[in-house]
């Protein structure tokens, strides 16, 4: 299974659907709109990291919520 994640270009602010596998620390993401290179790391590659997260779903944790 094939999971994109959508990102937006932090330049022409267009969504672009990158496969999950490509967007780890220092990866370059070419904007197929304004052919700007973002480099994946610092700060947007934790936000990105945080929002794969919430698109694969938490990890199990021990503790149950009261729902
Ligand atoms: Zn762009």
């Amino acid at each position: 299974m094939n999971k994109t994640f959508p990102f937006s270009c932090p330049v022409c602010a267009r969504i672009n659907e990158y496969p999950l596998t490509v967007m780890v620390e220092g990866a370059e993401l070419k904007c197929p709109f304004c052919k700007c290179e973002i480099k994946l790391h610092g700060h947007m590659l934790a936000y990105v990291q945080k929002e794969i997260e919430k698109l694969t779903g938490p990890e199990p944790t021990p503790m149950t919520d009261s729902n």
